[in-house]
């Protein structure tokens, strides 16, 4: 099947998945994870609809960047380095993946630097999986109160969140339904800088299910591009 086909399946079960939960299709956003894929393969997505592509490496955005000459937004979605930040604080709209104070405070000063605010969301680890990043639920309240208190160039704009893989969905809606309630908590906080609006969670095998738990944006790569080859994966394993 073709990239543009996928697509249209996927938007296809995600309206069927909104409809189940009451919501609005409309408001949720498709992002076309681009990992280990190539332009001209990201160029057709674009023509097919997508608005929004994310990495989860910095040096792909690098690489990337200027090869892609549709207008897309960047998303900066896997693990960041604090002294990565200043490679890409001019390229993305959203880096899905802040889990430290550290962290959101570089962010700060380089977004701070570039004249800019830069939007982020924080990341849990709702299973408390080792071989994942993100931060414990219990300790983002704090940490989002510290970013707050101390980054006047960091917008907190919601949650992101990657559940463990299954073959079974009911075995990890309790995580995306748990990441669920917490951001309704934290979309109460009151500050300049807390503008809750994006819950990120779901990816190719899980996202019927995370928008029925209340995901507004899902980050999908495997069902729209087809297997990632790891044998091109930069810097070797
Ligand atoms: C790779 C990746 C995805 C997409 O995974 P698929 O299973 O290919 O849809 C989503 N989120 C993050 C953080 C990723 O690294």
């Amino acid at each position: 099947m073709s990239i543009t086909q996928n697509i249209a399946d996927i938007r296809e079960r995600m309206a069927e998945a909104a409809r189940r939960s009451g919501r609005d299709p409309e408001d949720i956003l498709l992002i076309a994870v681009t990992k280990l894929h190539e332009p001209d393969e990201i160029e057709e997505a674009i023509a097919a609809g997508i608005t929004d592509i994310a990495e989860n490496k910095v040096q792909e955005i690098q690489k990337k960047y200027d090869q892609i000459a549709s207008p897309v937004r960047w998303h900066l979605i896997g693990h960041l380095q604090t002294n990565k930040v200043k490679n890409i604080i001019d390229k993305v709209v959203m880096i899905h993946s802040v889990e430290s104070v550290h962290l959101a405070q570089e962010i700060d000063k380089r977004a701070a630097a570039a004249g800019k605010t830069m939007d982020v969301l924080l990341q849990v680890n709702a299973a408390h999986e080792e071989s994942k990043f993100g931060l414990d639920p219990k300790d983002v309240p704090q940490v989002m109160q510290e970013i707050l208190d101390t980054c006047p160039n960091v917008r907190i704009r919601g949650l992101m969140h990657m559940a463990p893989w299954s073959e079974d969905p009911e075995e990890i809606r309790p995580y995306f339904s748990e990441v669920k309630k917490l951001y309704d908590t934290l979309s109460e906080v009151e500050h300049p800088n807390a503008d809750f609006s994006y819950l990120s969670m779901g990816m190719s095998h899980d996202f019927e299910t995370a928008i029925e738990e209340g995901a507004n944006i899902i980050r999908v790569g495997t069902s729209i591009f087809g297997e990632r080859d790891y044998s091109k994966k930069m810097g070797g394993m």
